[in-house]
């Protein structure tokens, strides 16, 4: 069966102000999110996450484009009316009441019967492991509960599609990375299609299925989140996403996915590729930290290679970063996972191959 789309967003744009002072918060987005699917907007603050998602909810109105859910545009339907829950990054709960009657306020809302609303709500406490506290005020009780209810709440009237704007950003680390299971777990358990946004890129690589990264209005890639990382659209996204080496490159070779490059220093080396680049143009390849490896300048290898020194060596418990000064003047990171027993480790000042693993090296047009 085909996978059917819960929202398509067609050539949407949203213009806030006029004239001189016109912001273009969503410029001209398209793209469509499937059902059942655990989707990420990721981008830096002022992007236009927010936006999107207001647009997606009703509380703005498009300047042009259409919203499409599951085949009707809605780009017109007041917010009460679709079929769609935004848990809001204060969680915006109602302090006098109790977790139970947070949780059924939207059911209420909703004049759905007595019954069916107290069996909700009784279901809705155990999905969020909230039973126990369930007559408590919700001024009473954590951060982390709080954003429990507050989720419970949101899915309590069963919607087609939930919006989460940062839902995450208000809790310390650990809690962070507890709700970030809790939240693939209520998704995996609903089927609901969850649209989630954050700022946070490791967030955003652990809990998609799909990731589109943003930048001003624009989105700029979408794909699952190994598409993301290992096959960044442009120098953005590979910035934006993890940490990169960036090198000064020159077309040799265009070819079928991929590209022969030059790099600055001379070195010759295969990279993958998106299409478009022609040969003699001037690129950038980028490398993860953690494709390359450190090897002794008399040790003999076979991989494409570049000489230099090292720089500064910092050791952050689980890895250690070897920052390499490259003999062409450009500096290389290169992340080492450590063991008990560690085989090569190397000092500030030490000469170096930095040694790029088969596939590394990706270009990007510049
Ligand atoms: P994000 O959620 O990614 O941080 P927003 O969607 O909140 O970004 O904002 C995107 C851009 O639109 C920003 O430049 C912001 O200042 C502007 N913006 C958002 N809402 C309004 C508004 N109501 N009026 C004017 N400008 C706005
Ligand atoms: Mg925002």
């Amino acid at each position: 069966m085909p996978e059917r789309n819960a929202v398509e967003i067609k050539s949407v744009s949203k213009v806030f102000g006029f004239g001189e002072y016109a912001v273009a918060a969503v410029d001209h987005v398209s793209v469509a999110i499937r059902e059942n699917e655990f989707f990420t907007l990721l981008g830096p603050s002022g992007c236009g996450k927010t936006t999107l998602l207001r647009l997606i909810a009703g509380f703005e109105f498009p300047s042009s484009g259409e919203i499409v859910l599951a085949g009707e545009n809605i780009a017109a339907m007041p917010p009460y009316k679709r079929p769609i829950n935004t848990v809001f990054q204060n969680y915006a709960l109602f302090p006098h009441m109790t977790v139970a009657e947070n949780i059924g306020f939207g059911l209420q809302m909703l004049g759905r019967p007595k019954a069916e609303m107290t069996a909700r709500v009784s279901e809705m406490l155990k999905l969020v492991r909230m039973e126990h506290l369930a007559g408590r005020r919700t001024s009473q009780i954590s951060g982390g509960q709080q954003q429990r209810v507050a989720l419970a709440r949101a899915l309590a009237p069963q919607p087609k599609v939930l919006l989460l704007d940062e839902p995450l950003s208000a809790l310390d680390y650990k809690l962070r990375k507890e709700m970030q299971i809790e939240l693939k777990r209520l998704q995996a358990e609903t089927g609901i299609t969850f649209i989630f946004v954050t700022h946070d890129q490791e967030e955003a690589l652990t809990m998609s299925d799909r990731i589109a990264v943003m930048s001003s209005g624009k989105i700029l890639q979408v794909g699952s989140p190994h598409d993301i990382y290992d096959r960044p659209a442009d120098r953005f996204v590979a910035d934006f996403i993890g940490e990169t080496n960036f090198l000064a490159a020159r077309v040799i070779q265009p070819g079928e996915g991929g590209a022969e490059v030059e790099l600055a220093g001379g070195l010759r080396l295969k990279a993958s590729a998106a299409p478009g680049l022609s040969a003699g143009e001037a690129a950038t390849v980028v490398v993860r930290p953690e494709h390359a490896s450190l090897s002794r300048p008399d040790r003999v290898i076979i991989a494409p290679s570049l000489q230099g020194t090292v720089s500064n060596v910092v050791y952050f418990g689980t890895d250690t970063h070897y920052h390499v000064r490259l003999d062409g003047g450009e500096t290389f990171i290169v992340r080492s996972q450590n063991r008990v027993h560690q085989h090569g480790r190397f000092e500030t000042g030490e000469p170096v191959n930095v040694v790029f693993e088969p596939g590394a090296a990706r270009v990007l047009r510049n």
